[in-house]
């Protein structure tokens, strides 16, 4: 392989299950860092700031600077501030379905949160206090006129405790409601490809990308003519690999032995 450029290493399944740290990812994080090739942890999952991620990984003993978190909040920031029909609609008002994560983004980016209804932006990510009042305001805002977006359409998400639903899901439940389709941000869009490379200042060149979602990680990374490795660490199970339809580049036992046989 070329000299690397950079590493987008997904969260969810390759750094953490849940809130445990996988086996190996500190070693490798190690030696990512001794190698100097620059790298950005990626994730689909809004849920949470990157300080609030960063300082998660510090208490398990995982130094990673916020600076160094992507999400699709900031993949979302950067999709509404790419086109002047997206700025013109979001400086109307945003109404977020979502958590601190996406919320926090949006304020910090100079929108203006709406509660009520709006006919500016509709996003939807991953909410678990979503309920039936929540898809009233998204429909009727969609059915005035509002633009809308998924932070994800992740239809589940791994956890300790096995899978839970994701934000696919309650996307979906806006999509039977309103007949429209969303904008999507996160991964394997290429916006959110665009934005990511943008966060590291870099252009496509050598990109490699650490998922352990075929139709998310390796679907970005084969989309925009990267290299790719599928790790066995979350969602994705050996006896998956022979009938997968987006191909990696090879498969891992889990992100530190990727990163061996990437840096070694
Ligand atoms: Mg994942």
């Amino acid at each position: 392989m070329n000299e690397l450029g950079a590493l987008l290493i997904d969260i969810d399944g390759v750094v953490k299950r849940g809130s445990t740290l996988i086996e190996g990812s500190i070693e490798a994080f190690d030696i990512i860092k001794q190698s100097g090739v620059p790298f950005l942890l990626i994730t689909n999952n809004s849920t949470k700031t990157p300080e609030q991620l960063s300082k998660e990984f510090e208490e398990k003993g995982l130094s990673i600077e916020k600076e160094k978190i992507f999400t699709s909040a900031k993949a979302l920031v950067y999709a509404l501030n790419s086109k002047k029909e997206y700025t013109k609609k979001a400086l109307e008002g945003v109404l977020a379905i979502g958590e601190e994560g996406l919320l926090s983004e949006l304020k910090q980016s100079g929108f203006k949160l709406e509660t009520e209804l709006t006919q500016g932006v509709v996003v939807v990510g991953l909410d678990s206090a979503f309920n039936y009042q929540k898809l009233v305001k998204a429909m009727r805002s969609i059915e005035q006129g509002a633009l809308f977006f998924a932070t994800n359409t992740d239809r589940t998400y791994p956890t300790e405790e096995g899978k839970l639903p994701g934000a696919g899901a309650l996307v979906c439940s806006v999509v039977a409601c309103t007949g429209k389709r969303p904008v999507l941000v996160g991964k394997p869009s290429k916006i959110f490809f665009k934005a990511a490379l943008s966060a590291l200042n870099l252009r496509n060149s050598n990109i490699v990308v650490i998922g352990d979602r075929p139709e998310t990680d390796i679907r970005m990374a084969n989309k925009n003519g990267c290299s790719s490795v599928l790790v066995l660490s979350g969602v994705t199970t050996q006896s998956e690999l022979n009938k997968l339809r987006e191909k990696p580049s090879f498969v891992a036992k889990n992100l530190l032995e990727a990163v061996k046989k990437l840096i070694y």
